[in-house]
C-alpha cells in the first residue's frame, strides 16, 4: 500500500526534484541525467492491407522498423524500462524505445516475430488468456511457448478476458466489482505463469483504461507496473500503474513515427511533448 502511494505522489516529487535538484535519493537522482522520454510502442494486428482500425499493414510496419534503425534507436525490453522507472537501474541507452503487442493475434507470430528475431529486438506481448487456443484470431499456447523460448520475448498480462474495467465498475456494486476486477487481474497472472512457466508482473489495461482504484488493485495483485494508451512517450513522472504507450495504427506514417520519436528524444523532461 505504501509503495503505491509513493508511486502516486512521485510525479510531483520528481518534478520538484528535477527542477530544484535538491533530492539525492536513488529514484530521482538519475532523473536529471536520464533519457527524458522513452517511447513505448504498442501494436495489435498485422496484414497485407489495413482491413480494420487496429491492423497495421506489413509495408507500414516495415517502414516503422526502418525508422527505428535510421534514427539509431536502441530497442530495449519493457522490464528494463520498468526497472529504470522504479529506480532499480541507474540508466538506459540513448534513444531507448520499447516494443509491445497486445491481444495475442496470430498475425503477431507471422509478422512481428520474424521481423524482430531478424534484428534481435526484444518485445513484450500482453495476453488475455481466455482467447489463447480458443478464439479463431488468436495464437495458440504452443505458439506462445515457442515464441517465448527466445530470451528477448516476454509475455505479460492483459487481464483474463479483456473487459472494459472502467465501464464495468459503473455496472456493478462495489463489492461485486472488486471481486470481478481482482479475478481478472489474478487469474490472468496465474494462468500465464502456469502455462508458460515464467513470472508475470506487468499489466496492460484493456482499451488502455483504468482509474486510481484499479491502479491500486494492480499493485495489490502483485504487478510491478501497468500500461495505458495515450500516444505520448513515457516519463519518470507518469504514474507507474498508468504508463502511456503510443498506439501504432496504419495511419501512423513513417514520418509521423519519426516526428514522435524525435520529440521524445529531444524534449527536456519538464516541457510538454506535442500530444497526438
Ligand atoms: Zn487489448
Amino acid at each position: 500500500m505504501q509503495c503505491l502511494n509513493d508511486n502516486l505522489i512521485m510525479p510531483a516529487l520528481s518534478r520538484r526534484a528535477v527542477l530544484l535538484g535538491l533530492c539525492s535519493g536513488t529514484w530521482w537522482a538519475h532523473a536529471a541525467t536520464a533519457p527524458s522520454r522513452v517511447p513505448i510502442l504498442v501494436y495489435h494486428r498485422f496484414g497485407a492491407t489495413a482491413v480494420d482500425s487496429m491492423t497495421v499493414s506489413t509495408p507500414r510496419f516495415q517502414s516503422h522498423l526502418a525508422v527505428l534503425s535510421e534514427l539509431g534507436c536502441q530497442v530495449i525490453g519493457l522490464h528494463e524500462w520498468v526497472a529504470y522507472r522504479r529506480g532499480e537501474r541507474p540508466s538506459l541507452p540513448e534513444r531507448a524505445v520499447v516494443l509491445t503487442a497486445d491481444d495475442g493475434h496470430r498475425s503477431q507470430a507471422e509478422v512481428l516475430a520474424p521481423a524482430l528475431a531478424e534484428r534481435g529486438w526484444p518485445v513484450t506481448l500482453f495476453i488475455y488468456p481466455s482467447a489463447i487456443s480458443n478464439a479463431s484470431y488468436a495464437m495458440t499456447w504452443d505458439q506462445l511457448r515457442q515464441w517465448r523460448r527466445q530470451p528477448s520475448v516476454m509475455i505479460e498480462s492483459h487481464t483474463y478476458w479483456h473487459p472494459n474495467l472502467v465501464r464495468e465498475r459503473r455496472n456493478m456494486d462495489a463489492t461485486a466489482f472488486e471481486r470481478f476486477a481482482t479475478t481478472q487481474l489474478t487469474r490472468s497472472k496465474a494462468v500465464l505463469q502456469d502455462k508458460l512457466g515464467q513470472e508475470v508482473s506487468l499489466l496492460a489495461w484493456p482499451f488502455g483504461l483504468s482509474d486510481p482504484g484499479l491502479q491500486q488493485l494492480a499493485h495489490t495483485c502483485g504487478y510491478r507496473a501497468a500500461f495505458a494508451l495515450e500516444n505520448r512517450s513515457a516519463t519518470l513522472t507518469d504514474p507507474v500503474y498508468a504508463v502511456p504507450r503510443h498506439l501504432m495504427v496504419d495511419s501512423v506514417s513513417a514520418g509521423e513515427l519519426k516526428r514522435r520519436l524525435m520529440a521524445a528524444f529531444s524534449a527536456p523532461l519538464t516541457s510538454p511533448e506535442n500530444p497526438t
